[in-house]
């Protein structure tokens, strides 16, 4: 009952190519994720040892969760997709359980990624271990550790942690043999914009004033999914305002209302 809360995707259709920019990190993952779990007689043969585990982090929306599900499709592994936050509140009393049964139902999938998002809600280094809430995060950490601890490096298994706060992880995470392969996913530049525009644009219905290398340059500091959310928010002015095609106006004007909505955010935050 408790693997309920997994959402288990035993095949995930998200493709490299669906993934704007990042082709450094796409090659990285691939080296230390894909090729073990395709080819793990070529670490044997030269007596190398893949990494366990690797660790994504970087701002909200800027394709961590995509690339993790990307690996497994072109690795032909079940996917796992468990979020940290939710072991530690929906199961009082029950997260180190949970971390069990999560990776004995990776070890029956196999070769399978486990993906644990929001790794920080339960990884994150505590001070003071006052209140049972704060003990119980503990022990379903300290199962973590122990499972991957448990498991051979070329047990099939691959774990992919992903964060938004690789400051405040315990050290113990980070350790040999752990999630000891960081990749960072910072947001896109002009390049990686204009590439997640492209893809975004293919299947919009769009005229000849919209200029994508513009475009990248009017949206500095967005991620990926801001991107995204940026070409919906256009179509929409667009059917307002009964186009036909999307033009580059109604980009500009969807740029002009996210600018709004993230500046007012930004002043909450303060
Ligand atoms: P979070 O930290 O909030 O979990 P994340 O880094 O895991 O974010 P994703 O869930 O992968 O982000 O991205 C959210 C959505 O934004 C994706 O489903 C995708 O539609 C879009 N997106 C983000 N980054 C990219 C990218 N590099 N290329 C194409 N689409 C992207």
């Amino acid at each position: 009952p408790l693997v309920r809360s997994m959402e288990v995707v035993e095949k995930p259709n998200v493709r490299y190519q669906d993934i704007g920019g990042l082709e450094q990190q796409i090659q990285e993952i691939k080296e230390v994720v894909e090729l073990p779990l395709k080819r793990p007689e070529l670490f044997k043969d030269l007596g190398i040892i893949p990494p366990k585990g690797v660790l994504l982090y970087g701002p909200p929306g800027t394709g961590k969760t995509m690339l993790a599900k990307a690996v497994a499709t072109e690795s032909k592994a079940a996917f796992i997709h468990v979020v940290a936050s939710e072991f530690a509140q929906k199961f009082v009393g029950e997260g180190a359980r949970v971390v069990r049964d999560l990776f004995e139902l990776a070890r029956k999938k196999a070769p399978s990624i486990v993906f644990i998002d929001e790794i920080d809600a339960i990884g994150a280094k505590r001070i003071d271990l006052g209140t049972s809430g704060e003990r119980e995060v503990q022990r379903t950490l300290m199962q973590l550790l122990a499972e991957i601890d448990g498991f051979q490096p070329l047990d099939n298994v691959k774990i992919i942690a992903a964060t938004n706060r690789v400051d405040i992880l315990d050290p113990a995470l980070l350790r040999p043999g752990r999630f000891d392969r960081l990749i960072e996913i910072p947001l896109p530049d002009v390049n990686g914009r204009e590439q997640i525009f492209r893809i975004y644009l293919q299947r919009m219905k769009i005229d000849d004033s919209v200029k994508v290398n513009e475009l990248a340059l009017l949206t500095d500091g967005l991620s990926g999914a801001d991107i995204k959310n940026l070409c919906t928010e256009a179509g929409y002015i667009a059917i307002r305002e009964e186009s036909k095609t999307i033009t580059m106006s109604h980009f500009r004007k969807a740029i002009e209302r996210l600018r709004s909505k993230k500046l007012s955010r930004d002043v909450i935050d303060r």
